[in-house]
């Protein structure tokens, strides 16, 4: 296993919509299991293909408390949403050190396929449900900052980009 480079706000490869798994190869099972090496060396609890560079709808969680129950969605999509729309802190490992209010619907039905390419179909709220939302959203290249007012977002942007600059080794 490797842990692998998080993309950060605003490289342009964020905000491409990947396409569904169509191989349930070894290869899938590598990038899952780099995947979630890559999330727990980063201390996240999710994490999306897309923000590796990996152009594939997969997303592996671990939402449990002290972390130790992970989990891979390949080709997920939301079915059915249920409650109410509710306000929630989020982070992201692609916006590091921001965090912010973002709604999101309180229940969801989402279906997902595993490694093997099995089709399984499950109800989820609360953490797992927030997760579940903000991790699709990367697969079709949407960040949570993207629910942030446009001034917000600009805010961000400038200091993505200076950080970005900071950060070129000096020679
Ligand atoms: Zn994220």
């Amino acid at each position: 296993m490797s842990i692998l480079q998080v993309l950060h706000f605003p490289d342009p490869r964020l905000r491409k919509k990947a396409p569904d798994v169509r191989t349930f190869d070894a290869a899938l099972r590598q990038l899952a299991a780099d995947m979630l090496e890559t999330m727990y060396a980063e201390r996240g609890i999710g994490l999306a293909a897309t923000q590796l560079g990996q152009p594939l709808r997969v997303i592996v969680l671990d939402v449990a408390e002290g972390g130790n129950a992970p989990q891979v969605f390949v080709n997920p999509v939301i079915t059915a949403t249920g409650g109410e729309f509710k306000p929630g802190q989020e982070g992201c490992l692609s916006v590091p050190g921001y965090f912010d209010i973002v709604e999101r619907h309180e229940s969801i039905r989402f279906r997902w396929q595993d490694l093997d390419g099995v089709v399984h179909e499950q109800d989820a709220d609360g953490l797992l449900a927030i997760c579940v939302q903000h991790e699709i959203d990367h697969l079709d290249g949407r960040l949570f900052i993207d629910y942030l007012s446009p001034l917000k977002r600009q805010r961000l942007r400038k200091k993505a980009e200076k950080q970005e600059k900071l950060s070129i080794p000096a020679l």
